[in-house]
C-alpha cells in the first residue's frame, strides 16, 4: 500500500528537483507511513540504520524543494508532514499534541488581505494554540 503510494510520489519528485536515492524514498516512505506529524526522532526510531545527521540534512532538503513542511511547532521539536492539501494546525500547550484540521472559509483572509494591501497574495498561514482533550480531562479530576 505504501509501496504504492511512493510510486506515485516519484514524477512529483523529479519534478521538484529530487535526486531519488533509496535512502530518500524511505524516509519519505517513513513519514508518510507514521501519519499525523512525525519529529526527526520519530523517523529515526523506524530508520535506527540511518543516522540522525543524515535524516535531518534529508528532512532540510525536502523542505527547501517543499516536499515536506516543517512545522516548528508545539515542544521545542520541529514536526514534519507530507506538503499536501492546505490546512491548519492546533497544537496542545500541554502536551505539544498536533492536529490537523480544514476551514477553507479562512481563504476568504487572502482576498481582504488583497483588497486592504493591493498585496498579491500567495498563501497564508495560521496555527491555533489550546489544550486537548485529553489533558483537558486530566486536569478536570
Ligand atoms: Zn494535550
Ligand atoms: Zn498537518
Amino acid at each position: 500500500m505504501e509501496e504504492h503510494k511512493i510510486s506515485e510520489l516519484i514524477p512529483y519528485l523529479k519534478e521538484r528537483g529530487l535526486r531519488i536515492t533509496p535512502q530518500r524514498l524511505l524516509i519519505l516512505n517513513t513519514i508518510i507511513s507514521l501519519k499525523g506529524h512525525p519529529t526527526a526522532e520519530d523517523i529515526h526510531q523506524k530508520l535506527p540504520f540511518i543516522s540522525m545527521a543524515t535524516i535531518y540534512n534529508n528532512l532540510k532538503l525536502f523542505v527547501e524543494l517543499k516536499i515536506v513542511n516543517e512545522l516548528p511547532y508545539g515542544n521545542g521539536l520541529s514536526m514534519y508532514e507530507m506538503h499536501t492539501s492546505d490546512h491548519y494546525h492546533i497544537i496542545c500547550q500541554s502536551c505539544g499534541k498536533m492536529v490537523d484540521f480544514h476551514y477553507p472559509n479562512l481563504k476568504e483572509v487572502e482576498h481582504a488581505a488583497s483588497a486592504l494591501t493591493k498585496y498579491k497574495i500567495h498563501t497564508h498561514r495560521m496555527e491555533i494554540y489550546g489544550v486537548c482533550d485529553t489533558c483537558k480531562n486530566k486536569n478536570q479530576r
